[in-house]
């Protein structure tokens, strides 16, 4: 029986609008979106733990279908959106606007498509009889540092039963993705010391120094591209500045410059010594220098966020048990981060696949295609039938 685009899944449809009429910007809270989960989930009989955040003001959501035991497979997604602040949309954002078999609204692809697929077909795991459990783990502050998944993680460890694989659902085409890069995002404050720009010895110019250390900084990033991986793109590691500020009148020698960086670093590679370098050369190189003018001058690094690499081999169960279900056996990597790093430094074996394109993710007139969905439903059918049933020998 063909199943026609335009009659495809009301209650997907509907589920998708309802997600997507919550504002879920990072900056806002999630709970009203959290707790009509919460409540869809509780009208099946399933009880939804809520995970919050030391405000009280946002939540991850973690459930389980299916038998208490040890296994089983977690589906992975972020309830949160980036903002559309300054983005010309010619939809209103925050519903869902259905066209040309396109379903619009922020976060439709990124990643509210997957939510409303997952919600969907709970009811039909619901009647599977499944052999392994269905965890679902809906986590806040994705967009801002994979920062609320943490604590759903610990909680997951200090649980006896643990899931032994995860799909993150963020948008990939639906094409299984084993791998992306881990990341580091990090300010640089340099303190020198101010004075009347016509006795500039006498002070230590705080944004020439910033500027040694982010031409140091371009020096390190050239070297990384001696150490590839051909599976992603760009194949080496990156490290760049992307922010600087310093300074506040021609005739004074600036006591403040800071800037802010990021490395992007291939899964084998280890990003402590890279950074370890710049801040051997700002503590031993300049440092001595600048505190032989004035003592209190001083270079500090922060830590604004950071998230680590995925690898999963495409060769594992898990990747080609993912090609199966997806329909997909082209298996590939990502230029974006995921949650997936963190689930697979916790154990549990990761791979990325999830409905429509991040080409659409953060952008304005964000859309998921319905043929997106229908993929994404059959993959979790295909996942379905795989819990319920006993493996062939
Ligand atoms: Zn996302």
């Amino acid at each position: 029986m063909s199943e026609c685009l335009d009659d495809f899944s009301p209650p997907l449809k509907k589920i998708l609008g309802q997600l997507l009429a919550f504002d879920t910007v990072s900056r806002h809270s999630n709970l009203a979106l959290i707790e009509f989960i919460q409540g869809y989930l509780s009208d099946l009989g399933i009880e939804a733990t809520l995970i919050f955040n030391d405000e009280g003001s946002k939540a991850n959501l973690y459930a389980r279908l299916g038998p208490e035991v040890d296994g089983g497979v977690l589906l992975s997604g972020h309830t949160d959106v980036v903002p559309v602040d300054g983005q010309a949309w010619r939809v209103p954002p925050f519903q869902l606007t259905e066209s040309d078999g396109r379903c619009y609204g922020r976060g439709s692809a990124d990643m509210k498509g997957f939510l409303a697929c997952v919600l969907e077909s709970v009811p039909s795991f619901q009647q599977a009889n499944l052999r392994m459990p269905l965890y679902l783990a809906f986590s806040y502050d994705e967009e801002v540092g994979c920062l609320g998944v943490r604590s759903l993680i610990e909680h997951l460890g200090s649980s006896d039963k643990k899931p032994a694989m995860c799909i993150v659902g963020e948008p990939t085409n639906m094409q299984p993705v084993y791998g992306h890069k881990g990341k580091t995002a990090m300010r640089c404050h340099v303190h020198g010391h101010a004075c009347h720009s016509a006795y500039a010895p006498e002070g230590v110019n705080a944004i020439e120094y910033a500027a040694k250390l982010v031409n140091k900084l371009s020096d390190l990033s050239d070297q990384l591209k001696a150490d590839s991986d051909s599976r992603f793109d760009p194949p080496y590691s990156t490290l760049h500045t992307g922010v600087i500020s310093g300074g506040t009148a021609l005739n004074i020698v600036p006591n403040l410059c800071q800037f802010d960086i990021e490395l992007r670093y291939l899964p084998h590679v280890n990003a402590q010594p890279i950074l370890g370098s710049l801040k051997n050369y700002a503590e031993y190189s300049l440092k001595p220098a600048m505190q032989a003018v004035n003592e209190d001058a001083d270079i500090e690094f922060e830590l604004l966020a950071e998230y680590p690499p995925l690898l999963t081999e495409p060769q594992s169960d898990l990747a080609q048990w993912v090609a199966q279900w997806s329909g997909c056996s082209d298996l590939g990597t990502v230029s974006f981060g995921t949650e997936g790093g963190l689930f697979d430094k916790a154990g549990v074996a990761t791979i990325v696949c999830g409905p429509g394109s991040m080409d659409q993710g953060h952008k304005a007139d964000e859309f998921v295609s319905l043929e997106q969905l229908k993929s994404c439903c059959s993959m979790l059918a295909n996942l379905r039938h795989w819990m319920s049933v006993e493996p062939s020998q």
